[in-house]
């Protein structure tokens, strides 16, 4: 197995301490008849304005189940992607952060594309600036450039590939397969996932998810003995020791097929607490225990709740859907470079068959 080369760019600061990671938001809570005004009056615009939700995993259950209801999609940021492109929506409403938002403006350029809060980034996309990242892929130009879709779209455009942890897999063993050396930005924990299944020579970008950083192996561990029947599904944003207690390693997608299909009734999860709501809905009979944060060696700058999607919630939408100033605008010299990657990847998911598709899920 090829060995990782752990190579952090000399930045001229580390992002990860310039970032302000925000507080949970806090939301005037509302009551049962309040909420239901707030929801049939967003229900309203988005047939008014021929405008369709996307939702990801993460976000509040109410959002998720908004979409639902409203003809719209919850999914993981691979089918995210897919959906907007086959939707006839003259607006697609993303609530995610700010990277998915982007995704869909590079696929869909005639659409408008709006987000709860644009304000809404992500750990990842913030950890890996374009211009010190284009300086590192100059640094190493026998490199192909692989990008989690976890970026900014300048970053995209410098990229020749983007994957989603969905697809990262089987896109990397088809470039280590034609003898390729890899550039992977910016999860250094999926990235060496990646490069420990795959055995291809990769340099990592030094970037983390604030979320999945926080699970330790050592409070897992205590946990698994707590429930010594219960299957532990990871995402691979999370730590080697935290990845290597896992029965199923995954994607967000992957991890509640898990749950579904699996014969346990109990389940430790580690990644964004978001994710609950899913489970819940398609395994309302299993039991689900989320992996634990706290403890020696942890921040909590998350609590396994990403602060980022946590700011979309049903008073913004409504909020951006009368105001429309939230919207997603990308330069269309860097549109057309980043749709490219972006492109490549649906392009093999769809030849080979990978990731579910909306009619089959
Ligand atoms: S959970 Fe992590 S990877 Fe996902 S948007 Fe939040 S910070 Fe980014």
């Amino acid at each position: 197995m090829t060995t990782a080369a752990i190579d952090t760019p000399d930045l001229e600061t580390r992002a990860r301490d310039r970032m302000q990671v925000p507080k949970q938001p806090e939301w005037p809570a509302l009551g049962d008849a309040e909420k239901t005004a707030l929801k049939d009056r967003i229900k309203q615009l988005l047939r008014e304005q021929n405008a369709m939700l996307v939702a990801h995993y993460y976000v509040d259950g109410d959002l998720q189940a908004l979409a639902e209801e409203t003809g719209g999609y919850v999914a993981d940021s691979l089918e995210m992607a897919r959906f907007g492109t086959e939707s006839d929506a003259d607006t697609l409403v993303v609530c995610g952060v700010r990277f998915m938002g982007e995704t869909a403006k590079i696929l869909n350029p005639e659409k408008r594309v709006l987000m709860p809060t644009l304000a809404a980034t992500c750990s990842l996309d913030e950890g890996c600036p374009a211009g010190a990242f284009s300086a590192f892929c100059d640094a190493h130009p026998d490199h192909t450039v692989v990008v989690y879709a976890n970026t900014s779209a300048e970053v995209k455009a410098r990229s020749d590939w983007v994957v989603t942890s969905s697809i990262a897999l089987p896109i990397v063993e088809y470039l280590h397969a034609k003898g390729e050396k890899i550039i992977w930005a910016p999860d250094k924990h999926l990235g060496h996932y990646v490069q420990r299944m795959t055995g291809a020579d990769m340099l990592l970008w030094d970037g983390a998810c604030v979320v999945h950083e926080e699970f330790k192996g050592f409070a897992l561990d205590r946990v698994r003995r707590l429930h010594p029947d219960a299957a532990v599904l990871v995402h691979p944003e999370s730590p080697d020791e935290v990845v290597d207690q896992a029965d199923v390693v995954g994607s967000t997608t992957q991890l509640i097929k898990a749950v579904q299909s699996m014969p346990n009734q109990e389940f430790i999860v580690a990644t964004d607490a978001g994710i609950f709501w899913k489970m819940h809905q398609l395994a309302p009979e299993k039991t689900l225990i989320a992996a634990p944060t706290a403890g020696e060696g942890a921040t909590c700058e998350s609590c396994a709740h990403c602060p980022w999607m946590a700011m979309n919630a049903l008073q913004n939408l409504e909020q951006v859907l009368r105001s429309h100033d939230q919207e997603i605008h990308i330069d269309e010299a860097i549109r057309q470079r980043a749709v490219v990657p972006i492109q490549r990847m649906l392009d093999f998911a769809r030849e080979r068959g990978i990731g579910a598709r909306r009619d089959s899920d």
